[in-house]
C-alpha cells in the first residue's frame, strides 16, 4: 500500500497513487489554514463515518482524525464561525430522515 502525501489515503501502487494525485482534492491546498485543511479531512470521512456507525459521536471523529478532544473542540468553533457546522448538521439530518424513510 502507498498513501499519498497530501491526503494520506491509501493505494495499491505508486501508479495508483500517481493517477489520484493529479485530482487530489488536498495537493493545491497551499493557501489552506490547517483549519481548513482539517475540516476536508473531517468531510471526506463523514461518509465512511456514517456508514460503519450510522451516527458519527465525537469519539469517531477523534479517531478518524486523529486528533485531541481540545482540538476537536477548536474545530468545532471554526465551523461554527464560518457556517460550515450548519451545513454539517443539514447533511447529518438529511441522513438521518433518509433512513428512517421519509422525504427531506
Ligand atoms: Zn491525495
Amino acid at each position: 500500500m502507498q498513501p499519498c502525501p497530501y491526503c494520506e489515503r491509501h493505494f495499491r501502487n505508486k501508479q495508483a497513487v500517481r493517477a489520484h494525485m493529479k485530482h487530489c482534492p488536498l495537493k493545491y491546498s497551499g493557501n489552506m489554514t490547517n483549519m481548513e485543511k482539517m475540516f476536508l479531512r473531517f468531510l471526506k470521512l463523514l461518509p465512511r463515518m456514517m456508514q460503519e456507525n450510522g451516527k458519527v459521536t465525537k469519539k469517531d471523529v477523534m479517531r478518524y482524525l486523529k486528533i485531541s478532544e481540545e482540538t476537536l473542540e477548536d474545530l468545532k468553533v471554526w465551523m461554527r464561525k464560518t457556517g460550515y457546522l450548519e451545513i454539517i448538521k443539514f447533511i447529518k439530518k438529511a441522513i438521518s430522515m433518509e433512513r428512517s424513510g421519509r422525504q427531506v
